[in-house]
């Protein structure tokens, strides 16, 4: 169990109106900084989805952010999906919305039984050993949408499959039963040069195009291109990103790692 759960409550409901103000700005202006990325890069208004990036989070705050306007959630941990599910999917129907619901993270094969009940989508897959166990552990008419997770920073410290294995890997894949091959995820090169920034997330949407274009079956849907944080996220948008992921840009800083 990650330390900070032990120091705060994920099911939490209860926010103060200060810490729901603070969110609805976050929120605001993280959605007028996509708009004019959006609108710099010749691209239609509402072309990238705003995903907020949840961990730390409790449900009060999440749902303060979906009722400023977030449409979409991604968490990092399975621990913190069992926390907040219930919390979250009782708030998603009192408001009759469907929210989907990512996972971002890390996904160890022990939890990837318990979390999937809640997952639309797993952004994180990075081997086929990982997608054959999450298609192992389907329900028998049970589909769920994959993005496979590549390396374009070829930084140690990251996750996602290396570049050059992408495209083998996306149609082995897309060939899974249950499993829906929709696109690509990757994490921008942890530098402030945009150079160095953009061709990763160039190289990605190259390999995106490459793929969508190959003609194997499975792979034609495989559109979503999931890049860009709350440092990075105008340079993705401008390369094509259709997801940004932004948590601190919403939310505020996190108190805990
Ligand atoms: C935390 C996280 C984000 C959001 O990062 P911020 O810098 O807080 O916007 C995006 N993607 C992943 C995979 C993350 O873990």
């Amino acid at each position: 169990m990650t330390a900070y759960m032990d120091h705060k409550n994920l099911a939490n409901t209860d926010i103060s109106d200060e810490r729901r103000r603070e969110i609805e700005d976050g929120v605001k202006v993280t959605l007028d900084r996509v708009h004019d990325a959006e609108h710099t890069a010749y691209r239609d208004e509402g072309s990238v989805t705003l995903l907020a990036a949840t961990k730390t989070r409790d449900v009060g705050e999440i749902l303060a952010a979906i009722d400023a306007g977030i449409r979409c959630i991604g968490e990092n941990r399975p621990q913190e999906v069992l926390a907040k599910a219930e919390g979250l999917i009782a708030g998603f129907t009192e408001r009759n919305l469907a929210i989907p619901f990512h996972m971002i993270g890390q996904l160890q094969a022990n939890k990837i039984s318990k979390i999937l009940p809640f997952i639309d989508t797993v952004e994180s897959v990075d081997s086929l050993k990982l997608a054959e166990r999450i298609a192992r552990r389907l329900d028998e008419h049970q589909t769920i949408g994959v993005l496979l997770e590549v390396n374009e920073s070829g930084e140690d410290s990251k996750s996602g499959c290396k570049p050059e294995e992408a495209e083998e890997l996306a149609y082995q894949i897309a060939a899974m039963p249950g499993l829906e091959l929709q696109g690509f995820m990757t994490i921008g090169t942890h530098v402030d040069d945009e150079k160095v920034v953009r061709s990763g997330f160039n190289h990605l949407r190259q390999l995106r195009d490459d793929i969508c274009a190959s003609g194997v079956e499975g792979t034609q849907g495989a559109q979503q291109l999931s890049m860009g944080m709350s440092a990075d996220m105008a340079w993705a948008i401008a390369e094509g990103a259709t997801i940004v992921r932004v948590g601190t840009g919403i939310f505020g800083q996190r108190a805990f790692i």
